[in-house]
């Protein structure tokens, strides 16, 4: 049997070993948004975060992905196999996995992923953002979950939970499903409180 310091179990249990990134299939006009994927990229691989993410080449999905790979950092795509064309399966991810369905797709992302950051993206990411906030809702996970506000690209979706909460249709407490930050500094700052909070706790 290996015996392992309490320190080192601490660290092993504590640290985000992957994030999920839910993020555009198109690249977005202009080039603000092509950019930030390729810096979240080259920020997981230094902080030696895999990503976890939908596995295809195109859009702000495969800059990301392609930044994390390129930096030494660890990708893991899920992809369906009716999508590997349409959304051109990525080459040289440290592992692509082939499921049958876009709902395999979501648990496998959610299973391998211990907190999750939704960048600019359209409706794909849209219903992977609802999907995996409904089921914490449920409290059937507490994976904290970051909406990346770039340049207030999601201000509209804060007001709208905003305006579904002040119509009685949700309780307050669901904007605390959401950290809402501006970038991703704030949220690898968020995920080390995090742990450290969680290892005081332990101690
Ligand atoms: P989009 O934000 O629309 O560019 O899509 C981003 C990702 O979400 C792409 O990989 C899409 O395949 C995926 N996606 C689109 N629709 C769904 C859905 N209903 N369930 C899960 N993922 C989806």
């Amino acid at each position: 049997m290996r015996h392992i310091s309490q320190d080192a179990m601490k660290e092993n249990s504590m640290k985000t070993k992957r994030i999920c990134v839910f993020c555009g299939s198109r690249v977005g006009r202009g080039e603000t948004y092509g950019q930030l994927a390729r810096e979240i990229g080259s920020k997981l691989a230094q902080n030696g975060t895999g990503l976890v993410y939908g596995g295809g080449s195109v859009g702000l999905m495969g800059l990301i992905a392609r930044s994390t790979s390129e930096n030494g950092g660890d990708v893991i795509g899920v992809i369906p196999k009716f999508l590997q064309e349409l959304e051109v399966a990525q080459e040289g991810l440290t592992k692509l996995e082939i499921v049958d369905t876009m709902h395999e797709r979501k648990a496998r992302m959610f299973a391998l992923s211990d907190a999750f950051v939704v960048m600019p993206g359209g409706l794909g990411s849209l219903d992977e953002t609802f999907e995996i906030a409904t089921w914490a809702q449920l409290r059937l996970h507490s994976k904290p979950i970051f909406l990346l506000n770039h340049e207030g690209y999601w201000e509209p979706l804060v007001d709208l939970i905003d305006h579904i909460i002040s119509h009685g249709f949700a309780d307050p407490s669901s904007k605390r499903l959401f950290q809402v930050v501006p970038d991703f500094e704030a949220v690898l700052e968020a995920l080390d409180n995090h742990q450290n909070e969680a290892v005081e706790k332990l101690t």
